[in-house]
């Protein structure tokens, strides 16, 4: 396994929207070692995201997954690791929640994001056949933003206030006097 370069704002693939993945293509295994380099990556970097484009490969496919105890999310729910390929995503839960976002293609800040909290996400999954979930909460916000990805889109371009971007080194100072607290210092990936 080897862990890949992660491209960082201003690439252009970051911009594109990626295209789908066919089934013959997942069949691949090329496509399987993808994957594989893809954890491994997500997991080098403690991320608890990562979107095909972020390592330079325009297609529609993301992982999450959130592992128990992780140093830098202590407060995320555990969550399986998701394969998620040709997503199609409905929103179930209109009202919007607030998280402060990282994103390893932005190092260095995060910014306060407000998405809908709750969403259905439809998908292939890496054995070809279709899966639908339900996230809320926290884990909503991840796919979003993974999602996003997949779409062009970056977490910055969601932001209303932009005094709610922020260095880490001052977040950590100024905008999050209180660490513990549940929905303040979160990063995806
Ligand atoms: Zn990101």
């Amino acid at each position: 396994m080897a862990t890949l370069k992660i491209l960082r704002m201003g690439h252009p693939v970051l911009r594109e929207k990626a295209k789908l993945v066919s089934l013959e293509e997942l069949r691949s295994p090329e496509f399987q070692q993808l994957i594989q380099d893809m954890f491994a990556t997500m997991e080098a970097y403690e991320g608890i995201g990562l979107a095909a484009p972020q390592i330079g490969i325009s297609k529609q496919l993301a992982i999450v997954g959130i592992p128990e105890d992780n140093p830098r999310y202590p407060d995320a729910p555990e969550t399986e690791q998701y394969v998620i390929i040709n997503p199609i995503i409905k929103i179930l839960d209109t009202k919007l929640q607030g998280f402060w976002e990282g994103c390893l293609s932005i190092p260095g800040l995060r910014g306060h994001v407000e998405r809908p909290r709750k969403l259905q996400v439809d998908y292939m999954t890496l054995e070809g056949s279709t899966e639908r979930i339900v996230v809320e909460g926290f884990v909503a916000t991840v796919f979003q933003h993974e999602l996003d990805h997949l779409e062009g889109k970056l977490y910055i371009d969601r932001i209303k206030d932009t005094r709610k971007l922020a260095f880490n080194e001052e977040y950590d100072s100024f905008l999050c006097p209180d660490r513990d607290k549940d929905d303040k210092n979160k990063e995806i990936d």
